[in-house]
């Protein structure tokens, strides 16, 4: 099948990688430039716009920072929408807002363009292995058509309900991962603190209650104070405003959230934002919130 993929980030690039490998033709478009040239030497073809990737697609997908990227990449001025042909399939797995997930989606629909919302989780190793948790919003029909190829670049695709509630599920995701961290670099803090061996605490703990994805994967670069991304302070920040917008809109109380993103802007602020997100540990080493 022709596809488009559009975002060649730490994730889009792993993921394009994987449908590739699945033996299908890619045109792939970035806005830097040199983000295209390792798929170009796997055969995919360098696009001059989103809307270039979509006028030699039957399904374009997109990979890209937040919503207002993902608005300019499909509803702009060179967008797919531009070039989409009649049967073209659009899906988004950026980590978006669902009230844009819902404007992308309904853009699309007035010029007969099936859409899902599918961002992802499982960060950087999940999408080069090809296992990533998919969570989709959109309809039914359309999430059974493409659920197979989606299972290219994840081991598990579920509908969670109309557009934007797989980005619903997404914020969901992304307080938890952010809880999870945050009180993992408390924790570990108060070990090192204590005089305690924390690799020995860790191996203590990881079988119990305690024992977590988030835990195992990010207490480690806490300890041997590897930053490299990952996933970005940046991007999280990014969610975890997403997250206070859509509670506000939906009524839903807040009280972890507010904490965690004055956590993650304090790094921001600290000049960390292109960290990964495990460097909430430094908001304790280094007294950021003081
Ligand atoms: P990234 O910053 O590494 O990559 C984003 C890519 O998009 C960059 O190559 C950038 O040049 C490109 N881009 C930005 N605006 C563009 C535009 N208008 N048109 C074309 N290209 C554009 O980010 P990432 O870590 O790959 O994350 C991508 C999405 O996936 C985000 O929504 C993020 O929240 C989500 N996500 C990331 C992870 C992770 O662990 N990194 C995990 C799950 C979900």
């Amino acid at each position: 099948m022709d596809i488009g993929f559009i975002g060649l980030g730490i994730m889009g690039a792993p993921m394009a990688k994987n449908l590739l490998a699945a033996g299908h033709r890619l045109a792939v478009y970035d806005i830097i430039e040199s983000s295209m040239d390792a798929l170009a030497s796997l055969g995919a073809y360098k696009a001059k716009s989103p809307k270039d990737v979509a006028e030699r697609s039957s399904l374009v997908i997109t990979m890209l920072p937040n919503s207002p990227d993902v608005k300019q990449a499909v509803i702009g001025p060179d967008g797919v929408l531009e070039g989409a042909k009649p049967g073209l399939a659009l899906i988004d797995m950026s980590s978006i807002s669902p009230d844009a997930s819902k404007e992308i989606y309904a853009a699309c629909q007035a010029k007969g363009v099936e859409a899902l919302d599918a961002p992802v989780s499982g960060g950087e190793p999940k999408a080069i292995d090809g296992t990533l948790a998919i969570m989709v919003g959109g309809n039914e029909e359309t999430f059974e058509k493409w659920k197979s190829l989606l299972l290219c670049m994840g081991s598990s695709a579920i509908l969670c309900g109309p557009a934007g509630s797989g980005n619903v599920a997404k914020l969901v995701n992304q307080i938890l991962v952010a809880a999870n961290i945050a009180a993992c670099a408390e924790g570990l803090t108060l070990a090192q603190k204590a005089g305690a061996d924390p690799y020995v605490v860790l191996e203590a703990i990881k079988g119990g209650l305690a024992g977590s994805t988030a835990l195992n994967a990010k207490a480690p670069m806490m300890l041997a104070e590897n930053w490299k991304p990952g996933f970005k302070i940046d991007l999280h920040t990014k969610d975890l405003g997403n997250v206070m917008a859509a509670a506000e809109f939906f009524g839903s109380p807040l009280l972890l959230s507010p904490i965690l993103l004055k956590m993650f802007k304090s790094l921001q602020e600290s000049g960390f934002g292109q960290e990964d997100h495990s460097a909430l540990k430094k908001c304790y080493d280094l007294e950021l919130l003081k």
